[in-house]
């Protein structure tokens, strides 16, 4: 069986203080629950480089990046970014992002891949927030756009809370579509305007969610003609959640998730995944949410439709 490349780096977690908000641990359940189910092993698991200072400086200021990197952060933004930047942190964030950057360039060469971590979509220009230190999304795209690995890119945001950080830094970057699809009552209270936002009222509901997905994904597929997507698959919208409201159930997210996987593959683009957020309190649990996504991915691959990017660089 073919299993799609996974990257995953052992600095995905690392310790908070006692009783921290945010589920560190999911990362490292995530990997253990994907081993236990023959979903990841050595076939298909890739340790990625941790990005680079002058990577991440593409999408953010340079104070930033080197207040991070010496884990010298002020404490208002620290509070902002809602986590405490120690060298451990600091490390964390770079492997994260260097994650999601080598499985764009995975799925450029095979169609799909996954980062079983990245998603951090609050993250803006000058600073972190919302548990975002670096915004891999805008990062990945913006190194691969400096490479002239692709020319378009198409980001996908289904997780629960809008992708403003990744809307405000490539605002500016017509080569970049920003789609997000967030419930209207969720934090952050002042969005941003990404290229397009679909906000969705409280307890949407699988049925309305799935419909709204389907009805979108052809034609932006055909409208934006990326080169690559960037799919931010966030189990926060699920109605257990501690901070998402969308109601969406297991069967409706691995179903959100089929959909993009399939559109992609049916339009010929290359998509690389990130898991975005989850807050359920039990890591088993939310682990278990954040695994549907690679169980469908999974099942895909086993389908033997060829993994296969429409191509692989621009002129090639
Ligand atoms: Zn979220």
């Amino acid at each position: 069986m073919r299993l799609p490349p996974i990257v995953h780096h052992p600095a995905y977690s690392v310790p908070l203080p006692e009783g921290h908000r945010f589920p560190m641990g999911k990362f490292a359940a995530l990997a253990r629950l994907l081993e236990a189910r023959g979903l990841f092993d050595e076939r298909n698991r890739h340790r990625p480089e941790p990005a680079d200072p002058e990577t991440l400086a593409l999408a953010h200021d340079r104070a930033w990046v080197d207040a991070v990197l010496s884990a010298r952060v002020e404490p208002a933004a620290e509070r902002r970014l809602g986590l405490p930047v120690t060298p451990a942190v600091a490390a964390r964030a770079r492997a994260a992002t260097g994650g999601t950057l080598a499985a764009a360039r995975l799925a450029l060469e095979e169609g799909i891949a996954l980062n079983a971590a990245g998603g951090s979509h609050h993250a803006l220009r000058r600073g972190g927030a919302g548990f975002c230190v670096f915004n891999d999304l805008a990062v990945t795209s913006l190194a691969l756009l400096a490479e002239g690995r692709v020319r378009r890119i198409t980001i996908l945001d289904l997780d629960v809370h809008q992708g403003d950080g990744t809307a405000s830094i490539l605002a500016h970057e017509p080569r970049v579509t920003t789609v997000s699809l967030h419930c209207r009552c969720n934090w952050p209270a002042r969005k941003q305007q990404s290229s397009l936002d679909l906000a969705l009222d409280p307890g949407t509901g699988d049925r309305p969610y799935l419909e709204l997905l389907d009805g979108l994904l052809p034609g932006l597929l055909r409208r934006t003609a990326p080169d690559l997507v960037l799919y931010d698959a966030g189990v926060d919208p699920h109605r257990d959640d501690r901070l998402g409201r969308l109601a969406l159930t297991d069967a409706g997210l691995a179903e959100r998730d089929r959909l993009v996987l399939e559109r992609c593959r049916e339009a010929g683009v290359p998509v690389a995944c990130v898991i975005g957020g989850g807050y359920d309190p039990d890591l088993a649990t939310l682990a278990a949410r954040h695994a549907i996504l690679f169980q469908v991915a999974a099942d895909l691959s086993r389908r033997r439709l060829p993994l296969r990017p429409r191509r692989s660089c621009p002129g090639s």
